[in-house]
């Protein structure tokens, strides 16, 4: 949609209200709202003045002005809010420079879409994440509801260690242990929820392919969007969050994307699928190659495995991530691939084996990163893998769960913890400075921003298992 098109869509719907959003740093909407009659054709090109100061990860107080700019692109109606809204996805401006703010997410994914162009390899580059949620009781302590039950129940199990989660008493009915995945209703107790979130992701635009309830025993679920180009999919997966987390919340429930919430269960995991194109065709399929890949794919693999724990910095971007990345919960731990190990990092899906539909899936990653960073920085990892012709060696088609300890001594790791993926990042990033995508600031605002307001502040807490480890000692 142009501009014109969009207020042309506002005036036919009614709408009183402009709702501006943009990303910050961790990469959580922020927003302002905007009577719709300040808001005339020049804010798509001048924008709205807002004050950045108090944005996680912007700038400091005296140099807080910025300016929003709107993506007509991004035009949708506002399914939450009351009276009719135009929601608008928005880019940062610094006023001084008048240039595009450097620490703004969108603008580092808008241009690695641009570096890719520019390094002749591709043109379009295909996104599929795979973002799964856990929808809990906003009231904490209504026991006649299943998830909030179990929400007690896994707290409980977590002071207990877990192991005895089902030694509680019965105090209502509930799916025996990793059973919940996927028995129909009533054992499936989110479908209407699922349906609802559905619909509207489609009313504001976004094409879905499926939604299911997840591996964790209960509360947890996966909605799959049709794969997108990057800062296109970057969006859809906020309007996504929004959505889950608003249909939640209008029905006493509460959506987490945290990414290990339950211990002793699996975690919420958000596998990206990538392809690259040029001219409408697609580069990752050749017969003849292992699972149908062609030279091209197998480089990017490369790309991919060998900036694995720098990646991790942004794609596993929190202490929780890391508590998801162990062995057992169908979550990756090994940096290799294979076509059809689900504990490998790299998976190659074998569904369909159409030139069109060849792609990889990269499951590191979890829903509580920023994506349009991890989507960025994966790219660039590709990239880099065809521009060196990184060839990522021979696939892991065992199990790699039950391999030898010699045979694993020989496999990399992702990294164990928040820190060791910001140290690896500290280590290496060259590859996302090509092309000016990502800058030294970005990456030691991150660095800084993670350590300073994430790592140092949990350790300074004591954390609820030290009480069942030392308060009797
Ligand atoms: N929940 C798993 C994860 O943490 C993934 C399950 C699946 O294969 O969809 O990655
Ligand atoms: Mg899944
Ligand atoms: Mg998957």
């Amino acid at each position: 949609m142009t501009a014109k098109e969009v207020l042309a869509m506002a005036r036919e719907k009614g709408v009183q209200m402009v709702d501006l959003k943009f990303i910050d740093l961790p990469g959580t909407w922020q927003h302002f709202t905007v009577p719709i009659e300040q808001f005339g054709e020049e804010v798509f090109t001048s924008g709205v003045g807002f004050d950045g100061s108090s944005i996680r990860g912007f700038k400091t107080i005296n140099e807080s002005d910025m300016i929003l700019i709107p993506d007509p692109e991004t035009a949708f109606i506002d399914p939450f809010c009351e009276i009719p809204t135009l929601s608008l996805i928005c880019n940062v401006y610094d006023p001084v420079t008048g240039k595009n703010y450097n620490r703004d997410p969108r603008f580092i994914a808008q241009k690695a879409e641009a570096y890719l162009k520019e390094t002749g390899i591709a043109d379009t580059s295909f996104w599929g994440p795979e973002a799964e949620f856990f929808i809990l009781d906003h009231v904490r302590f209504d026991h006649s509801q299943y998830a909030g039950y179990y929400f007690i129940d896994s707290i409980e199990g977590f002071w207990n260690s877990g192991a005895e989660m089902n030694g509680h008493p019965n105090l209502g009915y509930r799916p025996r242990y990793k059973e919940g995945y996927f028995p129909v209703p009533p054992t499936d107790t989110l479908q209407n929820l699922r349906t609802e979130m559905v619909l509207l992701l489609k009313e504001m635009g976004i094409a879905v392919e499926a939604h299911h309830h997840e591996v964790a025993t209960a509360g947890q679920g996966e909605i799959d969007m049709k794969y997108a180009p990057l800062t296109r999919m970057a969006d859809q997966l906020m309007m996504f969050k929004y959505v889950v987390k608003n249909v939640a919340i209008k029905h006493n429930k509460t959506a987490t994307f945290m990414p290990k919430p339950v211990f002793q269960d699996n975690g919420s995991g958000m596998h990206v699928h990538q392809s690259l194109w040029k001219e409408g065709r697609p580069l990752f399929f050749d017969a003849d190659g292992y699972a149908g890949l062609s030279e091209l794919a197998l480089y990017y693999i490369g790309g991919l495995l060998k900036h694995g724990p720098a990646l991790a910095a942004f794609c596993s971007p929190t202490t929780n991530s890391f508590k998801r990345l162990v062995p057992g919960f169908e979550a990756p731990v090994n940096l290799v691939y294979s076509q059809r190990n689900r504990s490998a990092a790299i998976r190659i899906p074998m569904y369909s084996n159409s030139p069109n539909s060849k792609r990889i899936e990269y499951r590191p990653p979890d829903p509580s990163c920023n994506p349009y960073l991890a989507f960025a920085a994966l790219l660039m990892a590709g990239i880099d893998g065809i521009k060196n012709k990184i060839h990522p060696g021979d696939p892991l088609d065992k199990d790699i769960y039950d391999l030898s300890p010699e045979e694993a001594s020989r496999i990399n790791s992702l990294p164990g913890s928040l820190e060791e993926a910001l140290a690896a990042l500290q280590n290496d990033h060259e590859f996302l400075l090509q092309g000016g995508v990502f800058d030294e600031d970005l990456i030691k605002s991150w660095i800084e921003y993670k350590t300073k307001k994430e790592i140092s502040q949990i350790k300074l807490r004591p954390h609820p298992y030290e009480f069942v480890l030392y308060y009797d000692i």
